[in-house]
């Protein structure tokens, strides 16, 4: 393909973008494909002669489309969102052009120089404290992350390289592995999995910390604090403790005005997993969300769920100017973006992609008060859910709506939710998955799409109340309600 040619597929290839966001709603939001469905479709081995682009673009709704869920359409309702918009993937094009491996200021200024900037724009925009800034003063700052997983794990051996450092430097003879095999970390048992992967990873003990609905699943400061003496008497070095802002199941809020200050006389390296919920941290009505920022030694979320930012973009901060290089030993250093030759490493592979084009545009078409407005619609929305909920006698609510995630379930036994989200994700018009909350099985009906609009909603609700009652008749719900 030559560059003329290019010009007119590439054009093609928007407009059959456009068309497929356009009709998305059309398309059933589940696939209706077994697994191995895709092997069939195609060739065993890759053409020894070229296939055409024609021959190419037809494959898209032969292989490719038959076997995608479409997390773009407004029916879609399962796990969190991930972004999309126009200018995220017109920047995403122009990435793709540049093509560079910014591992180093030499090795693509521009990447590194921007991605450092965004950071800066963004932790303006969440009001974070002046030590996540790169641009103001100390070493603080921030880099993008493929993953809020990523980021979990990077905190995590940046912690366990501190607290390895600071035995040693009391300790000098204490031979190291003695050290790490008595490390323990900690999150809440609401963390998301990737916390507890991190930890088998870095090959460290990880407690999870016990939640009750009481306290709406947020870890309290004395059930920490417990914990941490107890093991300290058992010989055992605490290290790390990642709160959640915004859980997995229930988006649920660790306590970490209270939990900081318990790390910071601790010692602990707090790192805050906001993977979903750290987007509406720029509106200032969620902002108080984030209060006890200014304890964390590290903070990440992920634009490419709720900023309109296509995946990937994690974006990680850390304060290196109060902790005086915590991530050097790893060689996570950031480089200043002077022209010089040391690398950005806050991150595990060497090389990264051009990924702030994303942020810069999307930051810009949009503005703050454009994103800012897009995170307070899906909050109605979910809102909006929410009282259809509350209204109907046979739901109830399970845990408290904060963003655009609701919990709920049939009041009745787990089998009875179960069975009724078998049906909804069966149907394949809206797709939602489960959570467990002390024990019960609950719905998780989180706003999605970009396009996802009040009538979908109602729609949504339509569809689950008809396939209640078609499942269980009135009277099977108002017994189960009584047992
Ligand atoms: N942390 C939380 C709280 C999440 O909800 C999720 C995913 O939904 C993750 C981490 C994992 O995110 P990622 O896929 O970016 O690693």
């Amino acid at each position: 393909m030559d560059a003329a040619e290019f010009r007119r597929r590439g054009k093609e290839m928007v407009d059959l973008i456009a068309d497929y966001l356009e009709n998305i709603e059309q398309r059933p939001v589940y696939p209706d494909v077994e697994p191995g469905y895709l092997r069939s479709l195609i060739p065993e081995e890759a053409p020894e002669e070229p296939d055409t682009y024609e021959d190419v673009v037809k494959d898209i709704e032969r292989v490719i489309m038959p076997g995608v869920t479409h997390w773009h359409s407004p029916y879609f309702y399962a796990y969190f969102p991930t972004a999309n918009s126009f200018p995220a993937m017109l920047a995403d094009m122009l990435s793709g052009a540049i093509g560079c491996i910014g591992f180093s200021w030499a090795a693509s200024p521009a990447c590194t120089e921007l991605e450092t900037v965004m950071m800066d724009w963004l932790g303006k925009m969440l009001k974070l404290p002046e030590d996540f800034i790169a641009g103001t003063h100390g070493q603080g700052g921030g880099v993008i992350q493929g993953t809020a997983s990523e980021a979990t794990l990077v905190a995590l051996l940046a912690a366990r390289s501190r607290a390895v450092r600071m035995i040693l430097a009391s300790d000098p003879q204490r031979p190291e592995t003695g050290i790490t095999s008595k490390l323990v970390a900690y999150s809440s048992d609401q963390a998301h999995c990737s916390v507890e992967r991190a930890g088998m990873i870095a090959g460290v003990r990880m407690k999870k910390i016990p939640t009750e609905q009481s306290d709406k699943y947020a870890v309290q400061g004395e059930t920490l604090r417990r914990m941490i003496q107890e093991d300290k008497a058992a010989g055992l070095i605490p290290f790390y403790f990642c709160a959640t802002l915004g859980t997995t199941p229930s988006c649920a809020f660790d306590h970490i005005t209270e939990l900081g200050p318990i790390c910071n006389a601790e010692k602990i390296w707090m790192h805050i997993d906001a993977a979903y919920a750290g987007s509406s941290f720029i509106c200032p009505e969620f902002r108080p969300l984030l209060n006890g920022i200014e304890f964390a030694d590290s903070f990440n979320f992920n634009p490419h769920k709720w900023l309109l930012v296509n995946f990937d973009c994690s974006t990680m901060c850390s304060v290196c100017s109060t902790n005086p290089n915590p991530l050097i030993p790893l060689c996570l250093t950031l480089s200043p973006p002077l022209p010089q030759t040391t690398s950005q490493h806050w991150q595990i592979p060497l090389g990264r992609r051009f990924r702030s084009l994303k942020m810069w545009f999307v930051f810009r078409m949009y503005g703050l008060k454009g994103l800012q407005d897009y995170i307070r619609k899906h909050v109605e929305l979910a809102k909006e859910f929410e009282s259809l909920v509350r209204a109907d006698q046979r739901f109830e609510i399970s845990a408290d709506v904060v963003l655009g995630l609701v919990c709920f379930r049939l009041k009745g036994s787990n089998e009875v939710n179960e069975t009724l989200l078998k049906r909804i994700n069966n149907g394949r018009k809206i797709h939602l998955v489960p959570c467990q909350l002390s024990g019960q099985f609950v719905l998780r009906f989180a706003v999605c799409a970009r396009t996802t609009e009040s009538r979908h909603i109602r729609e949504a609700w339509r569809l689950i109340t008809q396939l209640a009652e078609e499942e269980f008749p009135c009277c099977l719900i108002s017994c189960e309600v009584k047992g």
